[in-house]
């Protein structure tokens, strides 16, 4: 197993890789499927994101299981599945991965409000426990708890996830920019915030993921900077912001549009680099020529 933080530890700024549930829905994924089914039913297709990015020279990929915490999958009748499924996620990725790059298991939101008392705390720590347990059979290097935006479900996860595996842990959260050019995430939680809550949860890598573009992380990794000089910034960017294009929802920022903005994220602080909605393989090629020309 290798470690991010080693790999980290030499100063090189880092490639991740790109979207998945967009690439799946290309592949046919419809609104309403289960994607951490895929794993097992459409083993092939989800594979073959997964080699797409390996191909693309990413240092690491993700798995397939963002929505794969037993809270979640029980909105699609599938709970009792969390193991089977998480474990195929992972072991998806391994094979794709090989030893060219690492693998980190992607572990996302319940979907539900421990605040609003939809689910209780241990619910929520049980259910990320089994997750990271899963992928961890599966052959993960790391964890990645993503797109969080109340700090009481990302330190849960977080200590949920370190406590099963003892893995290295990264920890995002999504944020919108308001109106009076502040970033916070959906729950009122500031960059500067999220950052220190999931150290003191135990994550070892802090970032941004989703809701903004290549241009918009940029603000956050600045805050985010200016608040811990010294953890690793993670940051997986949109293709742009959506746009509704035919009732449909599609991400218009091309490989060459973010070629400029990745060079300004890696001075800002941004210590790994990858994308989110709307981002292909294509992108992270871009993004692994842009940080090898100087
Ligand atoms: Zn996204």
């Amino acid at each position: 197993m290798k470690s991010l933080l080693k790999l980290l530890e030499s100063g090189r700024v880092l490639v991740s890789d790109g979207a998945w549930g967009t690439m799946l829905q290309e592949k046919g994924l419809q609104a309403g499927d289960c994607p951490e089914l895929w794993n097992v039913t459409h083993r092939s297709d989800v594979l073959a994101v997964a080699k797409g990015y390996v191909e693309a020279g990413a240092d690491m990929i993700l798995t397939n299981s963002f929505g794969g915490s037993p809270v979640k999958l029980a909105q699609y009748g599938v709970r009792e599945r969390a193991d089977e499924l998480n474990e195929a996620a992972a072991a998806i990725s391994r094979e794709a991965a090989g030893d060219r790059c690492l693998v980190v298991g992607s572990m996302g939101p319940t979907g539900k409000f421990l605040m609003m008392g939809e689910v209780t705390e241990q619910e929520v720590f049980d259910g990320f426990a089994l997750q990271a347990n899963a992928l961890r059979k599966g052959g993960v290097d790391a964890l990645v708890v993503e797109t969080m935006s109340a700090i009481d479900e990302a330190a849960i996860a977080i200590r949920a996830a370190r406590r099963a595996t003892g893995l290295e842990i990264i920890c995002t959260f999504t944020f919108d920019l308001t109106a009076n050019g502040e970033y916070h995430t959906m729950m009122g939680v500031s960059p500067g915030e999220a950052a220190a809550a999931a150290k003191e949860a135990g994550a070892s890598v802090i970032g941004a993921n989703c809701g903004n573009g290549f241009d918009q992380m940029i603000g956050v990794v600045k805050e985010m900077r200016k608040a811990d000089p010294v953890t690793p910034i993670l940051v997986h960017a949109n293709a742009g912001l959506p746009v509704l294009k035919d009732g449909k929802t599609v991400y218009l920022e091309t490989p060459h549009d973010i070629v400029p903005k990745v060079r300004e994220l890696a001075d800002c602080g941004a210590n790994i680099i990858g994308g989110c909605c709307g981002t292909t393989p294509g992108h992270i090629r871009a993004i692994v020529g842009e940080l090898k020309s100087n």
